[in-house]
């Protein structure tokens, strides 16, 4: 098994690495956001909810979260190779039950691999992004409350993970391709997994 955690801001590249990593070593892809997004496409009770949060830029509650984390993980998650959790956790709660709930499948996170990329680039990026997609909350308040929440909430996961030792600092400004290289070193020497695909 290899869990892996993309931690970073919004805008940091989770989603673009996140494909390479799925990729590379053949994982299970589980972005927290997306979820959220295909409910709301959906137009479930779920949905609803988390529309509520998503468009003013702030998280959802952790006890859903977790819970909605939980059952993704039960359907998907019970024969893969391992997983890279995509905008999961955000707070030291929702890494507080990561742990729990990878222990009682009998496997553990590996590694966080931490997307450092300047604020204003971050901006930027999601600027563009919004004016691609038309991804809802990719508005310019919307942004800024988004880069708020990180640093309030988030943000304390950088130190967690760094003093269990997990937690690899990636230079995450820079071309996709050299950027995943160094990844995919990093990981080769913090957990000795090697990429299946180049
Ligand atoms: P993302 O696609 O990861 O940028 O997430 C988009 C939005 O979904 C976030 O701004 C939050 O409102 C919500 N969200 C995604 N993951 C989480 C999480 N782990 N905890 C709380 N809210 C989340």
């Amino acid at each position: 098994m290899l869990n892996l955690v993309l931690f970073g801001a919004p805008g940091s590249g989770k989603g673009t690495q996140s494909e390479k990593l799925i990729e590379g070593y053949d994982l299970f892809h589980i972005s927290t956001g997306e979820v959220l997004r295909d409910h709301i496409k959906r137009g479930t009770e779920l949905g609803k909810i988390a529309d509520s949060f998503i468009s003013k830029g702030e998280l959802i509650p952790d006890d859903l979260m977790i819970s909605i984390l939980d059952d993704v993980l039960e359907k998907n998650a019970a024969d893969v190779e391992g997983v890279v959790f995509d905008g999961f956790p955000r707070t030291i709660p929702q890494a507080d039950a990561l742990e729990k709930l990878l222990a009682r499948r009998g496997t553990e996170l590996h590694a966080v691999i931490g997307l450092e990329v300047p604020e204003e680039e971050l901006m930027n990026r999601m600027l563009e992004r919004g004016r691609l997609t038309g991804r809802a909350d990719d508005t310019p308040e919307t942004i800024k409350n988004r880069l708020d929440v990180y640093h309030r909430q988030t943000m304390p996961l950088r130190d967690y993970y760094n003093s269990n030792g997990k937690y690899l600092a990636i230079n995450g400004h820079g071309r996709v391709d050299d950027i995943f290289e160094d990844i995919s070193t990093r990981i080769k020497e913090k957990t000795g997994a090697e990429r299946k695909s180049r």
